[in-house]
Order: structure tokens, then sequence, then C-alpha cells
């Protein structure tokens, strides 16, 4: 999550940065720092916004042309001066900004500590500069091609060494990061947004990929080897920021997920709507997916039966009255022709409407009594991924009297952060060259069983069934043959051995069991597994769909399908 910016030309670099930091303050952050390389490295650092880091700036003569800058999201450790970025290592000779997490940390605490060097936060990143100083013998470049093949999960990491002040050095592994080249200057950054407007052509680094980037040029390394990236010249710079570096708007909105999912699940409390017993939730496509992966959520709460209702449906149920009833509608857009008609014979009936939408003034919204708008930020990608996240994790605000939910949705973009960091590409090799996939699941991971089958359907034109798994043997058992894979989602330990028996059967008739769980059990009895990080069971289908839809996205990617605007498809599905 959040950002980074560095900056090498002739310029002063600290006016540059905090202009870049705040281009990227729409992402959210709890504090924000830089530093600058002269003959030494300057660190300033403050908590809370950018202002207070302006505020500290004032006043200090920093002339050096070359730094780089951070806004924090805190993963590890809380949102204090010492905790935030940039962090210099143990002699001061490098100074590193890290966006992401980095999964072995507990293991590199100990190298480092073992190795006699104080730690002075408690943050995962603080270990990679003094990684890099610890292996310095001249060349930062080979250095930090060594401490980054040492890190486990997620990093964009900008890099200073106080022997080549004018070098910013840059390593990437899945957290995006792009440079931008200029006449006299580089950058880099993790949103094109914060570029400064003289960049004229863009490197985007790939995964495993280290750069040296000085004014006017830029090398970068694989594996050792230099390799000739592709440069995007800027001519629709706006094109080139707005995607960030992704190559596509898809896998862009997916990794907006965790911040996504913060901005939702700390929407305002005050005054917002609530959910009443009797109530029935009415979407269409993952829309609906989302009201069935909450119905078990739902149901705790109200202490109700909840209805879950396909809108283009719901007009049919003609003895309905809805005197006394809720009823829920759910559309990203706010535009969705069935979803708004449903909400209108909704209000005829007498129930009492609410909209949850991605679009604040969308016709769903001013149709309904009341309205929680989710906070995903514009979905660009036709089929979604931050608009569903954040309708399980906009349920789970509207649900959260209780306080085990309450503290189990603050988890939420934690874990959707670890989810976005599972691995899935043999799955996906086997899933593209599949014909029937299934995707089965139970209560909450049925609905993201669903979600997982129409991402595949959608984007990659794979025919997948998306079934609860108790109905499997019911009928469509009959489809299963030696290799058929069948992903099943897992995530509610009290269901464990119904799962194990779902696995069973499938084995039984030579089908491929693809786990996406976090539970030993079912993961030990699969032959593929998606690990999932630990989340509460009912609100699990905001996490658990994340490893889908990578699975879907590389399954495209591999079969060389149009991701973000696949065929017979529109985003907002404006007819009824
Ligand atoms: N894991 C790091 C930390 O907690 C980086 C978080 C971020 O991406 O802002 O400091």
């Amino acid at each position: 999550m959040c950002g980074i910016i560095g900056y090498t030309g002739n310029k002063p670099a600290a006016p540059v940065l905090t202009k870049g930091l705040h281009a990227l303050e729409y992402r959210g952050y709890d504090s924000a720092g830089i530093a600058v390389c002269g003959s030494e490295i300057v660190t300033v650092k403050a908590v809370g916004r950018i202002s207070a880091l302006e505020e500290k700036l004032r006043g200090r003569d920093l002339p050096e042309v070359c730094g780089i800058g951070h806004t924090r999201w805190a993963t590890h450790g809380c949102p204090t001066e010492i905790n935030c970025h940039p962090h210099l290592s143990y002699g001061g000779k490098f100074a590193i900004v890290h966006n992401g997490i980095i999964d072995n940390c507990r293991n590199l605490r100990v190298l480092c500590e073992n190795r006699g060097i104080s730690l002075k936060s408690d943050t995962d990143s603080e270990l990679i500069a003094h990684l890099l100083e610890w292996e310095y013998r001249g060349d930062p470049l080979a250095c930090l091609s060594r401490v980054a093949a040492d890190l486990r999960g997620s990093f964009a990491l900008g890099v200073l060494c106080a022997d080549f002040p004018s070098d910013i050095y840059a390593a990437k592994m899945r957290s995006p990061l792009i440079i931008g080249l200029g006449e006299d200057m580089a950058c880099i950054s993790s949103d094109g947004t914060a570029m400064p407007k003289e960049v004229t052509s863009l490197i985007v680094l790939a995964d495993g990929q280290v750069a040296r980037v000085r004014p006017g040029s830029a090398e970068v390394f694989f594996r050792g080897r230099r390799v000739e990236p592709e440069r995007v010249k800027c001519s629709s710079p706006e094109i080139a920021a707005a995607l960030s570096g992704f190559p596509h708007y898809m896998l862009k909105e997916m990794y907006e997920q965790p911040e996504a999912l913060a901005r939702t699940v700390t929407e305002d409390c005050l005054g917002r709507p609530y959910l009443r017993r009797n109530v029935t939730l009415i979407g269409c496509g993952s829309s609906y997916h989302a009201a069935l992966a909450s119905k078990p959520l739902v149901e705790r709460i109200t202490g109700c039966s909840a209805e879950v209702c396909l809108a283009s449906e719901f007009i049919y149920s003609e003895k309905t009255v809805g005197r006394g009833k809720q009823a829920v509608f759910l559309s990203q857009s706010g535009e969705t022709a069935d979803t708004i008609a449903a909400a209108e014979e909704a209000k005829r009936r007498g129930y009492l409407t609410l909209a949850v939408s991605n679009v604040h003034s969308s016709t769903l919204t001013r149709v309904c009594d009341e309205k929680f708008c989710t906070r995903a930020g514009p979905e660009i990608s036709v089929a979604t991924t931050k608009g569903f996240t954040t309708q399980v994790g906009a349920l789970g605000v509207l649900a959260s009297r209780n306080d085990e939910i309450a503290a189990a949705l603050k988890e939420l973009p934690f874990a959707a952060e670890k989810a976005l960091a599972v691995e899935v590409g043999e799955v996906a090799k086997l899933i593209a060259k599949s014909v029937n996939p299934f995707f089965i699941g139970r209560k909450a991971d049925y609905g993201a069983a669903l979600e997982g089958a129409l991402k595949l359907k959608e984007i990659s034109y794979i025919s997948a069934l998306g079934i609860a798994a108790g109905e499997l043997k019911h009928g469509s058992i009959s489809l299963i043959e030696k290799g058929t894979p069948v992903v099943v989602v897992s995530t509610d330990e009290a269901l464990g051995e119904k799962t194990l028996l779902s696995m069973a059967t499938v084995r039984a008739r030579g089908g491929t069991v693809i786990a996406v769980t976090n539970i030993d059990e079912v993961a030990q009895a699969a032959d593929f597994v998606l690990p999932l990080p630990n989340v509460h069971p009912l609100l699990s289908a905001a996490v658990s769909v994340i490893p889908l839809q990578r699975l879907a996205y590389e399954a495209a990617l591999l079969l060389g399908k149009d991701i973000d605007k696949p065929r017979n498809l529109a985003k907002s599905v404006t007819v009824e």
C-alpha cells in the first residue's frame, strides 16, 4: 500500500518530493517522510498529514538534488515517527522507503539482532536498510540484488546510498514501481500520478527487477543481468499515470483492494444506516455474489433469516409485501438497470430501501430511502474486483453491531494485502488448459466460489461452473472426469469435515482439487493449495476472492485475452 516517490535531477529534491507525496495522498496514509542525499543522508519525518512534514521542513536548508519520500500505511508497528519511512541503516550509509510487507521479517529481525545491529523501529522495512549496509562492498546495486533475493513477500523499494549521492536504486516484487525519465532528471514512483511533469518516458519495473536511476537514465537488471526494459513514451501521460505501471486496470484495481477496504470499513459510522430484521439483499452478477457471501453474517447479526434475490427476478415475486421489511440493493455503479428497476418496485411494495453503491450520487442512491457508499474509488476494469470486496466490507459495516465483527472488519485490509501475495501461477496454467473447472464452497464460501467462477468466465471465456459444494452430488458431478479442476473455497473450520468429504468425492472421480483455504486439514487433502491468511469466516469472501481474481487474471493472460475489455461485456449494465 501507500506511496513512494524518488527524484534525482538538478533542482532541490525536497519540494519535488513533497509535491509528489501530496499527489499520493488520496491513497490514504498515516505518516510521511523524506530523505535527501548529499555527503550524508538526512531524513525528515512526521506523523499525520503531509502538511505536518512540510511544517518540519520549513526553514531547513536542504539543497540536495536527490531524494526519496514515502507515505506510510502502517502494517508493522504503530504510526509513529520512528516507524515512519525512510529508514536509515545502522551506519547511516543507506536510506530506504518500502511499500508492502516482508513475510520473513521475523527471521530477518533475528538475523540483524545476531549481527549486533540495534533495531530502532517495529517495522519490517527497517531491516532492509540494515541488510543493505551489512552486504555492502562498494556496489549498491549488487548488494540490493542480493538483499532483494532474500526478501519474501511484497516490496517496492526506493534506496539511497551516501557514496553515490545522485543515484536512486529501486527493486520491485508484487508492489508497483515505475521509473520516470526526463531531460536531466529521473524519478521513481509507486503511482504515475505522483510523477513530475518533466517526465517524458516511463519504465515499468517487473517483479524481480532492480534498477539504478540517474538523472536522464536508468539501468534495469534481472538476476544480475542487464535487461532492456520497454519504455513507454508519455504521449498520453494520463493513461500511463492512471495505470500506475500496471499492465491492466484489473490488476491495478486488485492491488487497490486493501486500501479500498480500509476506506470502506472506516467509513464514518455516525448516522449511517443499519440492517434491520427481515432483510432482502438484492443485486446482479458480482453484487449478487457479494450478497450471497454476506447472507450468513447478516443472519447472525440480525438473528433472522435474510433473503438474497437476483434483481432481475425480484420484480416477479408477485406476492411479496414490503411493509416492515428492508431491501438492500447492491450495485457498484449505482446505474445497473435491473437493480434500479427492482429498487423502484420494492418502494412501490412498501419496503424500506437501502442502496449500497460505489457512486455517491447515482440513480440507485437517489431512488432508495437510505444509502451507504463503498469507497472503492473509480473502477475501470469491466470485471469488478474492488467493487465486490468493498461490497462485502460494506455489508460487514452495516451489520457490525457486534464487537467481534467490528474487530474482524479492521483486520480485513491486512488480510487482503496478504491474499494479494498468494502465488497462483501453477494453478492458472492448469485452469487455462481446462474445459469445465468447478468452483465450490458452502455458506460465505459459496458466494466467493460463484464470484471466482464468474471472474474466470468474464475474462478468460472458460466455461466455469460455480456451485454450492453440497449441490455437486445432485447432478453436476457427472461432469467431473480425470483432471477436472475443482476449486474448493474453504474458510470456515466448522464446515471442515463436510469440505473434506466433498474433496474426497471429487478426487474419487479423478478430479484435481485446488483448495483456497486457511484450514490445515483442508490444505493437506488438496492437490494444490492457494493458502489464505486468517480471516473471520463470516467476512472471508472479501479475502478468499482475491486469489480467485488473480487466478482468472493469470489464466486470461495465458490465453491472450483482452482483460480490461472482455468481449460482449459492459462496465455498467444500464439496460434491463
Ligand atoms: N510494511 C511497512 C511498514 O509497516 C510498509 C507499509 C507501507 O506500505 O506503507 O512500515
